[in-house]
């Protein structure tokens, strides 16, 4: 059985990514922060695919947390290893800078950026000594461009950017891969208080995104396809480039 971990796949993007990788024949982790029905429901569709999975509920951003956590499910599990990371977990507490109290901004860096670094640590050291893995990060559009009123989130997400170019390079020679999606507007719960009508004449394509053609260019960077691909940052956003 080979093994895969969604950060946040309980809704959403982390949701479709959870059905692609079950299709793909992998045992899905799928990791939620509070939602269980909704993380059922991934399950649910994950078995639908012949595949089965198992709840992981964690905070990303509570590194005594996924410690335990995946600790426990390493110990549980002798043998085996997680091979495909996807950190997705995310949130977004839009207002401007100068309204920006500490809580926005912590609790941005603290799950976007900070859940990247405890997550990844925690699953790389097995993936370099069996000479395998895949890590994609789920990024956004802000953290390349910079939106306003986003501050916070597009700094975490550059940061995440970032620290993809730093590791790609770090572990290349192990055969582990890490690399980047950014998605522009995608219709999601995180997406609900914006207006598709209004802002989509923004966007070439002249719709927002669905979670499933995010989940494609993620997995296909999951895949073992993607072997000379490290380092990237591949945008889905129907266009809406800088
Ligand atoms: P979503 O529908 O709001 O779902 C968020 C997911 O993250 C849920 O599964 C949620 O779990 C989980 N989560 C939140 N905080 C967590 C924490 N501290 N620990 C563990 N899990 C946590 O979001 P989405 O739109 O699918 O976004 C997924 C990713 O894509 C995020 O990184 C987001 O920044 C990025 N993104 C989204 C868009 C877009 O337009 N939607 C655009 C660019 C980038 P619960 O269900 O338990 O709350």
């Amino acid at each position: 059985m080979k093994y895969a971990l969604v950060t946040g796949g309980s809704r959403g993007i982390g949701r479709a990514v959870c059905v692609r990788l079950a299709e793909m024949g992998y045992f899905v982790l799928i990791n939620y922060l509070s939602n269980e029905e909704e993380a059922n429901n991934t399950l649910n569709l994950v078995r639908g695919k012949g595949s089965d999975g198992m709840l992981m509920r964690f905070d990303v951003a509570d590194c005594a947390q996924v410690e335990s956590t995946l600790g426990n499910w390493q110990t549980e599990n002798p043998g085996q290893y997680i091979e495909v990371l996807i950190n997705n977990a995310g949130i977004r507490k839009d207002t401007l800078l100068m309204w920006m109290e500490n809580h926005h901004w912590n609790e941005v860096l603290n799950t976007n950026l900070n859940g990247f670094f405890f997550v990844t640590r925690m699953l790389l050291k097995d993936m370099l000594v069996k000479k395998y893995g895949r890590i994609v990060n789920v990024v956004s559009l802000s953290g390349l461009k910079g939106l306003p009123g986003q501050v916070n989130y597009s700094a975490a997400k550059a940061g995440i950017i970032g620290a993809t170019k730093a590791l790609a390079q770090e572990i290349g020679k192990k055969r582990v891969t890490v690399n980047a999606v950014a998605p522009g507007f995608i219709k999601t719960d995180m997406t609900r208080d914006l207006d598709e009508n209004e802002l989509k004449g923004l966007i070439p394509l002249n719709r927002f995104g669905l979670p499933e053609e995010v989940a494609d260019a993620v997995c296909f960077l999951a895949s073992e396809k993607a072997s000379y691909i490290t380092g990237e940052v591949i945008s889905v956003n129907g266009g809406l480039y800088t």
